[in-house]
């Protein structure tokens, strides 16, 4: 099987740049940041501070994270219920950003990113999967783009979701998490030492390309 780790900081455009790369290549797509926001949004439907790590890993056994593919878009299920449009609000980005740094968290979803991984072409995009999840994945990317980019990119999303809040308040909220995802002791948010930086500040026809010819370069053999 084929594995394309795409990791890097939220808002650089990972999702985007994962499907249509998936698109083109016929491969599976999977979202990892959307298990964590959906232990995240488990929480906080138990009441639980993301804080309170011993009450969060109680919770887990009864976290049941299943995917499903439609269209070629991911679809995500938490005991059953398609949780999709619940998972991308601030409230919940810093939930996932928080239960993240468990490592018991890590571990619970370890396993079902493993074997999507082992039973298709997939392209991955998460923080740790060039570091962790898949260490021989055949390409690595790491994705990068301006911070203020980045937070314009979030804050329009957002906006466009009907959540009510500031450009300035989402780029706050994006180096916090970002600190918090690339300090902490477990599978911090860094590049694998064979990863290739992409650049996705530009025209995102000419990154496609770019990226479509590494991945042919490097899984030709
Ligand atoms: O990618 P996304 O922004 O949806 O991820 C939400 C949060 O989940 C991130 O801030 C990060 O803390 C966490 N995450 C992670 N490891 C991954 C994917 C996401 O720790 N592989």
């Amino acid at each position: 099987m084929i594995n394309i780790a795409l990791d890097g900081p939220s808002g650089a455009g990972k999702s985007t740049l994962a499907k249509a790369l998936a698109a083109k290549l016929g491969y599976i797509y999977t979202d990892t940041g959307a298990m964590y926001r959906t232990i995240g949004l488990a929480v906080k439907r138990a009441g639980i501070s993301p804080e309170e790590k011993e009450a969060v890993i109680g919770l887990l056994p009864s976290v049941k994270i299943s995917l499903g593919f439609e269209n070629g878009e991911q679809k995500i299920y938490l005991s059953g219920e398609d949780v999709g449009g619940l998972i991308r609000t601030n409230e919940i980005s810093a939930y996932a950003s928080k239960v993240s740094a468990i490592p018991e968290v890590r571990a619970h979803l370890l396993s079902l990113q493993r074997d999507i991984a082992a039973a298709n072409n997939v392209i991955m995009d998460g923080r740790d999967i060039g570091t962790v999840i898949l260490p021989h994945a055949q390409v690595k990317f790491f994705v990068t783009v301006s911070d203020k980019e980045r937070a314009r990119r979030r804050y329009l999303e957002l906006i466009a979701k009907g959540e009510n809040t500031t450009e300035q308040e989402v780029y706050e909220a994006m180096k916090a998490r970002d600190l918090q995802d690339s300090t902490r002791e477990i599978a911090p948010a860094i590049p694998a030492e064979d990863a290739i930086f992409l650049d996705n500040s530009g025209d995102f026809d000419a990154v496609i390309a770019t990226a479509l010819e590494i991945i042919e370069r490097k899984t030709k053999n």
